[in-house]
């Protein structure tokens, strides 16, 4: 209904090719995929043949060579066909992000390149039983002992972790001081005393593979720190507003989704002689749905457009993040709605869909911090 203007001829050349990719190769494993409980290496593989992996880290990395606009264009096609078990976006527009901004040369030569083919799978620990939303205050800590950390301490939900080669750690090295205490370090997963735990059972999302870690005593070289001893969360920080982005762009795009098959569905629905969607009721709702996803749509559109000119902030990506997560909550529900008892059927693409997207509310800063963020921004004494 819109047209969207941040995408060139050769970002659509791009698409072509990335849902021929989806098509293909993802969509027809998914449900296979979600009955596993992970997405196997091979499918990691194919996607890096696929260009479909680490778009926006530059060539000499092994990447494409692209910018965040490649990235999103993959995001929105896993997400038109409902696939989200592919960690690729966590993978590619997540942690890459930590190695090539902030890692040593010696770590981004070795890790960027094989995280462009597949060959290596990656994952990020922050969360720790404890509680998530306080990152200022793990506990997994990193004491240095001559040339090496040892690392000791517990993480959990991490998604992506039974697959993943290496994780970006969030540990504390200063046990004194909360957010200047913090250091990234990237633990290979074949290290002593590393170890996962089970494979976690989740409600929805059933291909995404979410574990708890566990650090018993794990030595790892200093020359694996990601960024500057101590300046960890401010790291974290600096990559918080494309995560967020990454979250909001999937949001619409599943939204669009849904709306999408709805319209199929109630067309071809009878009820009382007539087709579903000749329901007055049927069309108010529709129309009120896609009015919600446009407005969400051209915000974040924005929102990429500033995020490629390098001025997406924290607070206006929090935004993003929010209203679109907000949005496709409340479309799963009423798209259900729609689809009456079959809606409800795990067969049908809008019930997973309508389970997947309750994690985007909690997931990666759940909707409070969210507003926290936006408060501290509007207000400058909120705490
Ligand atoms: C599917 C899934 C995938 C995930 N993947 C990863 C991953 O790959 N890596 C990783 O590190 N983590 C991951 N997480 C963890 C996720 O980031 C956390 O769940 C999230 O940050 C919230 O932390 P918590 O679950 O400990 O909730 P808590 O921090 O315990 O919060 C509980 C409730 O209190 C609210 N709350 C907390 N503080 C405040 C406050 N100051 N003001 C108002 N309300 C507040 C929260 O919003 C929430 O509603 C994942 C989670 C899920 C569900």
């Amino acid at each position: 209904m819109i047209e969207r203007t941040i995408f060139n001829e050769e970002h659509e050349l791009f698409r072509r090719s990335v849902r021929r990719f989806v098509e293909t190769e993802v969509a027809p494993n998914h449900m296979k995929w979600e009955d596993a409980g992970v997405v196997p290496k091979e499918a990691w593989l194919k996607a890096g043949e696929a260009g479909v992996l680490c778009c926006a880290i530059p060539e000499e990395y092994g990447g494409m060579g692209g910018n965040f606009l490649h990235s999103a264009i993959v995001i929105e096609e896993l997400a038109r066909t409902g696939s989200n078990g592919p960690c690729f976006p966590l993978h590619s527009d997540i942690v890459s992000p930590y190695l090539h901004h902030h890692g040593s040369e010696e770590l981004k030569k070795k890790w960027l390149p094989k995280m462009a083919t597949g060959e290596v799978r990656s994952a990020v620990g922050m969360t720790e039983p404890s509680g998530g939303s306080d990152l200022q205050n793990i506990r997994t800590s990193a004491r240095r002992d001559g040339g090496d950390y040892v690392i000791n301490g517990q993480k959990v939900f991490i998604s992506n972790a039974q697959g993943a080669d290496f994780i970006i750690v969030a540990c504390k090295t200063d046990p004194t001081a909360r957010a200047k205490g913090i250091s990234l370090i990237l633990v290979e997963t074949d290290r002593p005393g590393f170890s996962r735990g089970r494979r976690l059972e989740k409600v929805g999302s059933h291909a995404q593979d979410l574990s708890e870690l566990f650090f018993s005593n794990c030595r790892v070289p200093v020359t694996n720190l990601v960024g500057t001893e101590n300046r960890g969360f401010y790291h974290l920080m600096q990559e918080l507003a494309q995560e967020r982005l990454v979250q909001a762009v999937k949001a619409v795009a599943s939204a669009e989704a849904m709306l999408n098959w709805t319209i199929e569905y109630t067309s071809q629905r009878d009820a009382f002689g007539k087709k579903v969607s000749d329901f007055q009721n049927t069309q108010f709702v529709l129309a009120d749905l896609c009015s919600q996803i446009l407005l969400c749509r051209v915000f974040v559109d924005r929102c990429l457009a500033l995020h490629v000119e390098g001025k997406l902030d924290g607070p206006l990506a929090a935004v993003a993040k929010m209203t679109s997560a907000e949005m496709q909550g409340r479309v799963a529900d009423a798209c259900l709605q729609l689809h009456g008892g079959w809606g409800y059927m795990r067969e049908m693409a809008i019930g997973r869909a309508w389970v997947d997207a309750r994690q985007a509310r909690l997931a990666g800063g759940s909707i409070e911090i969210m507003k926290l963020i936006i408060a501290k921004q509007i207000m400058p004494k909120a705490k």
